[in-house]
């Protein structure tokens, strides 16, 4: 039962046989572009380590999963992180803890800045948040519990290539900050804020950047018209 830390201690639990396993990932020492292959066959046997301390070992999760079969595993490695697009501005974790309000908020988040260990499974533990069950008494942990903030418009247009939009965790972010507005729900909202954005530069025979600086408010009502929320109402 040499392992049994190593999941339950270091951050890395098995609670459910349906879900929830979100640490089976690594990263460095390989390059998550670069070495994209490695990566896939590196955690196909992480998971296929994983699953065997779940059906065989773990004192805990055995009898829960003696009628589960293994089916597949995917074999395309999803990226939490990549490449970012230097934006009109650089969005920083610490606007998003003071909730700043921005003249061109286009979108908004509030997940919790959930900041991975670099290593992942290599790692001594996972998100050390995690190994401490997101105990928001401690400060360290309620520190990263922020939002809703909201998302100027500023940093999803690239500051070197006129009108290219960019929606999703290529924005123009800090790694800290990409920490929150990664998630599926913030990157979909992005993307309707950039593609309401470039519909209103075409009406306008402008581009995208003019209809931040000029147009905010008009962007805005058009959002909230079909439905969009603002972290910092707009007038
Ligand atoms: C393991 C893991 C767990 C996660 N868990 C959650 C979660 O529980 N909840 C949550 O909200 N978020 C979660 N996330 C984060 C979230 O899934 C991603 O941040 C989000 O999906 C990023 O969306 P995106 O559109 O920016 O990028 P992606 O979803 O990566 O989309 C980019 C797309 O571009 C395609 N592409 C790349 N290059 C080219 C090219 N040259 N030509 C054409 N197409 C190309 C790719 O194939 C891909 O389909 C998780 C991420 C990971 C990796």
């Amino acid at each position: 039962m040499k392992m049994r830390p190593f999941f339950y201690e270091q951050g890395r639990k098995p609670n459910e046989p349906e879900g929830g396993y979100w640490w089976i990932e690594i990263g460095v020492p390989w390059h998550t572009i670069h070495d994209n292959e490695t990566i896939r066959h590196e955690l196909t046997r992480h998971a296929l380590g994983v699953w065997d301390w779940m059906k065989n070992r773990d004192p805990l999760m055995k009898d829960r999963c003696r009628n589960y079969a293994l089916e597949f595993i995917g074999q395309v490695p999803g990226k939490r992180e990549s490449r970012r697009v230097m934006g009109l501005h650089l969005l920083n974790e610490n606007e998003l803890q003071k909730r700043e309000a921005f003249f061109d908020e286009c979108a908004y988040g509030g997940w919790f800045i959930d900041l991975h260990s670099p290593g992942g499974l290599l790692a001594p533990t996972s998100e050390p948040d995690s190994a401490v069950d997101y105990d928001s008494s401690l400060k360290e942990v309620a520190l990263k519990f922020i939002g809703p903030y909201g998302i100027p418009l500023r940093a999803l247009l690239s500051k070197d290539v006129v009108n290219l939009g960019m929606a999703g965790r290529n924005i123009s972010v800090t790694h800290a900050a990409l920490g929150t507005v990664r998630v599926m729900g913030t990157c979909g909202v992005m993307g309707q804020a950039v593609g309401t954005a470039a519909a209103l530069a075409v009406v306008r025979g402008e581009d995208m950047a003019w209809v931040g600086q000029h147009e905010a408010k008009t962007l805005q009502q058009h959002l909230l018209r079909s439905g969009c929320f603002f972290a910092a109402s707009p007038q």
